[in-house]
């Protein structure tokens, strides 16, 4: 990555992103970082907090490391209190964590996986946020991460479309519940090669047909969702709030 082409927007601000050891929210700590964030990270297993801290220490970022299960009341608690702790302060929060523990049809789906979609991909940001607000201040925001599955669940991934729905909408009510001192926006990642997409996107035709849907013939980078979040945790986006922005090449999504 050439870090030469971005400016230092995060220079004396504190993110915290959720789920951050690899991936999407790796890649929007490691941008902030590099643009200046002292970045907190975190996601459910020491050994890939530490390797992902290591990673992003030897680019020259400050980091905070530690453990949070999103459904962890206390893991979720303890991050904010050592934030506040170490830094005084929380600028910016980015919930990236998300389950898609099955391809069921939604009306075969089993009690305990429809409880597990809504506590980690809806439930759970709202109680990271509900434990953050007291030490978001004027100026400060938060950008939650969705899906483009949102606008149109198909058929393999339902449920989780429909959880990621929810996340519009949550949104656009935060937003609202949150102004006029944090703004709340999203962005919509189409379909990107990671750990997450892997079943997908390490078969060839899958991969191939996927990247027949969108407009420019490939999928994201991780790297393109984190320049979006870093868009919308910017100044630049100081007048934008209750916003979705779809990151996804061109793949249908709304008018
Ligand atoms: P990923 O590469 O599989 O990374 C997932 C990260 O989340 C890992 O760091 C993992 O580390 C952590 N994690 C998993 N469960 C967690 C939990 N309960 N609490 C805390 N951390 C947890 O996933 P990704 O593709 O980057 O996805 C990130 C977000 O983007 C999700 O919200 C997903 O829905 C969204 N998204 C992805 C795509 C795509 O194509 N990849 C498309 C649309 C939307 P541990 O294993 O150590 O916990």
């Amino acid at each position: 990555m050439d870090v030469t082409k971005f400016g230092m927007k995060f220079q004396g601000k504190v993110a915290i992103v959720t789920a951050s050891t690899q991936g999407i929210g790796f890649s929007i700590a490691e941008r902030l970082g590099l643009e200046g964030a002292s970045v907190v990270i975190s996601s459910r297993k020491q050994q890939n907090v530490d390797a992902a801290a290591e990673k992003l220490r030897a680019k020259g970022i400050e980091v905070s490391a530690m453990v949070c299960h999103v459904s962890d009341a206390q893991q979720r608690k303890t991050m904010i209190s050592k934030t506040i702790q170490k830094y005084g302060k929380i600028d910016v929060v980015v919930s990236n964590a998300a389950v898609n523990p099955s391809v069921e049809p939604i009306l075969q789906t089993q009690d305990s996986v429809l409880d597990k979609l809504w506590e980690i991909n809806v439930k759970s940001t709202i109680l990271l946020l509900k434990d953050a607000a007291p030490y978001l201040k004027k100026g400060s925001c938060v950008v939650l991460i969705a899906s483009v599955v949102a606008y149109n669940p198909p058929p393999t991934m339902a449920l989780y479309g429909v959880s990621k729905t929810a996340v519009l909408g949550l949104t656009k009510a935060l937003a609202s519940e949150m102004a006029p001192n944090t703004r709340v926006n999203c962005v919509v990642p189409g379909f990107v090669p990671t750990h997450f997409t892997a079943l997908f996107t390490t078969n060839d035709a899958t991969r191939e047909d996927l990247e027949g849907k969108t407009l420019l013939g490939k999928l994201g980078r991780t790297q393109d969702m984190a320049a979006a979040v870093a868009f919308l945790a910017s100044d630049d986006a100081s007048y934008i709030t209750g916003e979705n922005l779809v990151v996804a090449g061109g793949v249908p999504s709304r008018l």
